[in-house]
């Protein structure tokens, strides 16, 4: 799927439902705290993790 450009090019995969106060939250596997769909995670948002950068390098030591 290598659509570039414009976010919106990238629509039908599922979630595309998105609507103010209505984002889909994760909870981070580093400090389990919930965390909320960011738009830089637009591309990427399945494989997200972690909260932050921080919490990224982080990473719970037993996995
Ligand atoms: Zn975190």
């Amino acid at each position: 799927m290598a659509a570039r450009g414009d976010v919106a090019s990238s629509a039908g995969r599922g979630w595309v439902t998105l609507k103010k106060g209505n984002l889909p939250v994760k909870t981070c596997v580093t400090c389990e705290r919930p965390f909320t769909w960011r738009k830089k995670w637009a591309r990427c948002w399945n494989d997200v993790r972690y909260c932050s950068e921080r919490c990224r390098r982080n990473k719970p030591i037993n996995q």
